[in-house]
């Protein structure tokens, strides 16, 4: 069951971007010190103990609960970004959308072979987008131990697209 105190602050917007989607809007989260510091600690609870040694934030909402999941777990923070943000030798991967296709790119010495790493978005949707970060991160030879999500929107079962590993989320629609 959903934390009710942390549910109030998860704004919907129906029809945004377009019509049909209902936009789960994190800002009054963000707004709280004392909803942020809940949703902080809920995210590390599950991961304390296992050593992680990076936190990747996937563009651009992942950066921001991924930047106080890292801090409390004295982890590196890495950015995932869209084509064209980060600069110096990147790695990049590609992935499906409904129509057409997204590439995401991480900094090629972000990462070492058998970093314990924890993928961090804010929502996990449909799950291409933190498939493809497992893909690319497997291309570091990363070992991912898990994914950590805000929210969660079940009804799209992104789960079953994942890797096997861990996967938490605070908040269950
Ligand atoms: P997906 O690849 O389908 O799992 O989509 C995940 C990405 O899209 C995340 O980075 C989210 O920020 C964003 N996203 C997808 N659906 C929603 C939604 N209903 N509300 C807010 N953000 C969403």
């Amino acid at each position: 069951m959903n934390d009710p105190f942390l549910e109030k602050h998860i704004q919907d917007v129906p029809d945004f971007p377009k019509p049909g989607i209902v936009f789960k809007d994190i800002s009054p989260l963000l707004a709280s010190h004392e909803a942020r510091n809940k949703m902080t600690e809920t995210l590390v609870a599950h991961y304390r103990d296992k050593n992680i040694d990076v936190v990747v934030g996937i563009e651009s909402r992942g950066f921001l609960f991924g930047m106080l999941i890292a801090n409390a777990l004295n982890a590196k923070f890495v950015m995932i970004r869209k084509p064209g943000k980060l600069p110096g030798d990147l790695i990049e991967q590609s992935y499906q959308l409904e129509y057409g296709t997204d590439t995401i790119e991480i900094q090629q010495d972000a990462v070492n072979p058998n970093d314990r790493v924890l993928i961090h978005d804010d929502v996990l949707a449909t799950g291409g987008t933190a498939a493809a970060a497992h893909s690319l991160l497997s291309k570091m030879d990363a070992q991912i131990i898990g994914y950590s999500f805000v929210i969660e929107l079940d009804f799209l079962a992104g789960r079953e697209k994942l890797p096997s590993s861990e996967i938490h989320s605070a908040l269950h629609y």
